[in-house]
């Protein structure tokens, strides 16, 4: 091994410890769910993104086993040379059914889809024009696009005024596009599409939606861009099939055009293998089980509802939050990771986000009620919440 590589690891490693941002891995020791056993202890589980309790639910962990059974475990291929199988474009085509779209393509990834896309139809003569909150994956996306920072512009988070203004200093650029979260993933509140597909039209550019938290969320489950109504005129719709829905994937649902271009020039649609089956069945199960039983959105809401007016009748900041994503506002960093800790050893899961995902003195415990809780595991997790955050001062 190369010593001056070994040094430089050790280094860096050292360093994140000294200034407490490494992570040690936790390990899950039992299926995801509303319970789950971590570290060998049992917790109720306010921290994953399996909204709709399907990460293990027997509908979709059938439809895996059997699309394993009949087309093997592996797809052997990139979609485009001999990796498309039958059900990966049967879930296309019932993705777009479901989305109310004309067409869809699916990638490795939510991540990928953001790499692969936003450099496949962003040239050198356009612009991008960001929302300051845009995820990570959105950031790498438009880095990829090569393009300087003059024609990567942000606008301040969910301010129309302002990416007005924006729109109009960049009339000179080819194609511009506007790009957004849905759901923005640390406070949980929404973009107010209607009024960027309005601004849109106006100046002539078109408009990108990453809705990885609001698929299967908002919309009765379609995303952010069907709870407006607007998602026929959003140009590209990204979603997350990890999520919510349960497996893993993303997908980029737009026109029939979009959806040709990015199966001839997306590099991850050509340059890394296809899901395996199961993975598109599994998905495929999803879809049909959120069309058939709207209750399961249902019960997402009824169960944030429920944890929400408990936190706030005890007295919880929970900043600006229109979704499940609720965090539990501290504002400093240390009171963050001991409500994370005391909650832990109170029998309860949920993550402090501390600088640099959130700006400094904006610490949180970030929180995710999902609809395999019972009403029994949110008030207990409340009990503890209210305990452990009447003894940090927090109420
Ligand atoms: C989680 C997330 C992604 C990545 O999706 P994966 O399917 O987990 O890769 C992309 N964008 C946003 C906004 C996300 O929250």
């Amino acid at each position: 091994m190369n010593t001056t590589l070994q040094h430089w690891l050790a280094a860096q490693l050292a360093d994140l410890k000294a200034q407490s941002l490494y992570k040690p891995l936790v390990e899950l020791q039992s299926p995801q769910g509303g319970r789950i056993v971590v570290d060998g202890r049992p917790v109720i589980n306010l921290s994953s993104n399996n909204y709709l309790g399907l990460a293990n639910h027997p509908t979709l962990k059938e439809a895996a086993i059997r699309a394993t059974r009949e087309w093997g475990a592996g797809a052997g291929a990139v979609r485009t040379i001999i990796g498309t199988m039958e059900v990966h474009q049967r879930l296309e085509r019932r993705l777009a059914e479901f989305k109310h779209v004309e067409a869809t393509i699916v990638f490795q990834s939510g991540f990928t889809a953001n790499a692969g896309t936003i450099p496949t139809i962003i040239t050198k003569d356009d612009a991008i024009i960001s929302d300051e909150l845009n995820h990570a994956s959105i950031i790498d996306g438009c880095r990829l696009t090569g393009l300087p920072s003059g024609q990567r512009l942000v606008y301040r988070h969910r301010d129309m005024e302002d990416l007005a203004g924006v729109l109009k200093r960049t009339e000179s650029f080819g194609k511009r596009l506007i790009i957004t979260d849905g759901v923005f993933s640390m406070d949980g509140d929404i973009a107010p599409l209607d009024e960027i597909v309005r601004l849109a039209a106006e100046h002539d550019a078109a408009v990108m939606v990453d809705d990885a938290h609001g698929s299967g969320v908002l919309g009765g489950g379609r995303g952010t861009a069907y709870h407006y109504g607007v998602h026929q005129q959003i140009d590209v719709q990204l979603g997350t099939l990890s999520k919510a829905v349960g497996v893993m994937g993303g997908y980029i649902a737009g026109s029939a055009l979009l959806r040709d271009w990015l199966t001839q020039r997306a590099r991850p649609f050509l340059f890394s293998t296809a899901h395996p089956p199961a993975v598109a069945a599994a998905i495929i199960a999803a879809l049909d089980l959120m069309e058939t039983d709207p209750s399961l959105v249902e019960r997402l809401w009824t169960n944030t509802r429920y944890w929400q007016d408990g936190l706030r009748r005890s007295g919880f900041d929970l900043g600006v939050t229109q979704t499940p994503i609720t965090p539990i506002m501290t504002g400093d960093e240390a009171t963050a990771l001991d409500l994370q800790r005391g909650l832990f050893e109170a029998g309860v899961l949920a993550l402090a986000v501390v600088f640099p995902t959130v700006p400094r003195g904006k610490a949180r415990v970030r929180t995710m009620p999902n609809a395999s809780h019972t009403q029994t595991d949110l008030d207990e997790a409340l009990q503890a919440v209210e305990t452990v955050g009447r003894h940090l001062g927090l109420i």
